[in-house]
């Protein structure tokens, strides 16, 4: 028999990005056992690369915006396929929550006058509502987040992938994982567990996710009976890299467009002005005063075309590309040079607000943003589709199975907002932690069935322990082609189909 070594918690976290340590810490803070597991290094979660901001109604920049206005914009983002307790709960919560990573030691950006969190424009939302630091924000929340929980005395089991969760009768009690470094397998006894794995984009083969994106929480809960919901919608930014192809996918952040960012064609035409939705529209108006032109949804709120909603903006630069007016690399053009027209120190601001970008683009693109357009197409980028939960206490429909973040599913319904991940990792991050905590204090210890953990075992090492057999990097390649072409954007009964049966050949 396999050698497991066996830790015991009340709760079990299964990973570390926003999501997962903002819930360790709740969780801890109610003075219960908490144990945290994570594939990559801590620090090192998808959350990182997050870049424009998180959305907050916290009204620092424009006073008209409140709670009710994010409700409504997310709901409309989202096709109102959204749980709108959820959209409620985040809109409602978010500014507490960043004003507490304030109070945990994040710098964000300020405003000049009042030095206030500065606060930016973002695709779907009517003010200015993304707190920032730069195009760094990701890499913020996760430093705060680690500084502070790193002192309650939370268990790391960092490098450990979990291979399955362990039940009993109908609750979740554990969870089996190895370590990635050694190879060891361990058991971790909980009361209660959370999935906090994050999303599936590395299933396609043009995406902005991290490595780790495989969509294992989903399974995790699939397999342990909980419901999934919104599968099919998944989010293509559409704005990532698509030259050189060594780079194709990588996100170039909503906040370009933010800070004044233009689309255009091969004929130079600023194409979003030609498709805008009734929703969203009543006329369009040129602002000569600023060299700007805007789409007008009220008397005041003004945006550009270009921050319509990142489902839209992507099937309109899919036209483009497909009727000709694509650029050399089949993508179109972004241009945040032309803001020299308008700002003195253009060149500054670019480097300042967008450092990322710029350093980006330098080194893997050779072209230089403060001077010149960049060549982007739409990427995979956002899974809103995840785990069923409970709108207050996200709990799944499996007993003491909790999820948060991007593997839980609600509320961003069809189509997520920019900047509204962030928040809502930290909103129902929280909630997890709380409500898990709870349930663990109010369930008693749980009792182990052996016989499901070394099946677990057998399960995992079955493929390295296997005579011949296809290479498993091959199988992922072939099924990342598949998706994209058959399942991507644009979708086909017949092609949903044919993808359906490789997929059975795969498996
Ligand atoms: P993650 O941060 O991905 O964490 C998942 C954790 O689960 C990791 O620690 C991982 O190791 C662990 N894990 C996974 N599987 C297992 C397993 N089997 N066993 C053990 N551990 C496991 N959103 C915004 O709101 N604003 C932005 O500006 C923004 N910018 C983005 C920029 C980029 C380039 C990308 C790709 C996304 C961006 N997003 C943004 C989206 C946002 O970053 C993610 O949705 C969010 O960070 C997901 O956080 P999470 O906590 O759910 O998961």
């Amino acid at each position: 028999m396999v050698q497991c070594e066996k830790f015991e918690y009340d709760v079990l976290v299964i990973g570390a990005g926003g999501a997962g340590l903002r819930a360790a810490i709740e969780a801890s803070s109610a003075n219960v056992k908490v144990g945290l597991v994570c594939k990559s290094l801590l620090g090192k979660a998808h959350t990182v690369m997050a870049e424009g901001g998180m959305a907050a109604a916290m009204a620092n920049v424009d006073q008209r915006d409140d709670w009710k206005v994010h409700f409504a914009d997310t709901m409309r983002g989202g096709q109102y396929n959204n749980n709108y307790r959820m959209a409620q709960l985040h809109a409602q919560e978010a500014p507490l929550r960043v004003r507490e990573l304030e109070e945990w030691g994040a710098v964000f950006d300020r405003t000049k006058d009042s030095g206030l969190i500065s606060q930016r424009n973002f695709g779907g939302h009517k003010f200015p509502r993304l707190a920032h630091v730069g195009d760094r924000t990701g890499l913020e929340l996760i430093r705060t987040l680690q500084d502070h929980g790193i002192h309650q005395g939370i268990e790391i089991h960092q490098e450990h992938t979990v291979a399955d969760l362990i039940k009993e009768g109908d609750r979740v009690v554990g969870a089996v994982g190895y370590d990635r470094e050694r190879g060891r397998f361990k058991l971790f006894q909980a009361k209660a567990v959370i999935l906090a794995t994050g999303g599936t984009g590395r299933a396609f083969k043009i995406s902005s996710n991290s490595w780790e994106y495989t969509g294992d929480g989903h399974a995790l809960a699939y397999h342990a009976g909980a419901d999934l919901i919104d599968m099919e919608c998944i989010q293509f930014h559409p704005t990532g890299m698509v030259w050189p192809l060594s780079v194709r996918g990588i996100l170039v952040t909503e906040g370009v467009r933010g800070e004044g960012g233009v689309l255009r064609n091969n004929e130079g035409k600023r194409f979003m002005f030609d498709d805008i939705p009734d929703l969203y529209t009543h006329q369009t108006a040129d602002n000569e005063e600023e060299g700007w032109r805007y789409t007008q949804n009220d008397r005041d709120a003004r945006r550009p075309p270009e921050l319509l909603t990142r489902d839209h903006v992507s099937r309109c630069i899919m036209r483009e590309v497909r009727e000709g007016r694509g650029t050399p690399h089949g993508g179109v053009f972004l241009d945040i040079s032309w803001i020299a027209e308008k700002l003195p120190n253009a060149e500054e601001h670019i480097k300042r607000k967008l450092p990322s970008m710029y350093h980006q683009f330098k080194q893997l693109a050779n072209v230089d943003i403060t001077k010149e357009p960049m060549e982007v197409g739409p990427t995979t980028h956002y899974t809103m589709g995840g785990i069923r939960v409970d709108a207050e206490s996200q709990m799944s429909t499996v007993p003491g199975l909790f999820a948060a973040g991007e593997c839980a599913a609600g509320l961003h319904g069809a189509n997520r907002l920019g900047g509204n991940s962030l928040s809502d990792l930290i909103v129902f991050g929280k909630r997890a932690g709380e409500y898990a905590a709870n349930f663990s204090q109010e369930h008693g210890p749980s009792t182990i069935n052996q016989t499901q953990v070394d099946e677990v075992i057998q399960r995992a090492l079955a493929p390295v322990e296997r005579e011949g057999g296809e290479l498993p990097y091959a199988i992922q390649a072939e099924l990342q082609e598949k998706m994209q072409d058959l399942v991507g954007i644009v979708r086909r009964e017949e092609e949903m189909q044919q993808a359906l049966d490789i997929i059975s050949e795969l498996k």
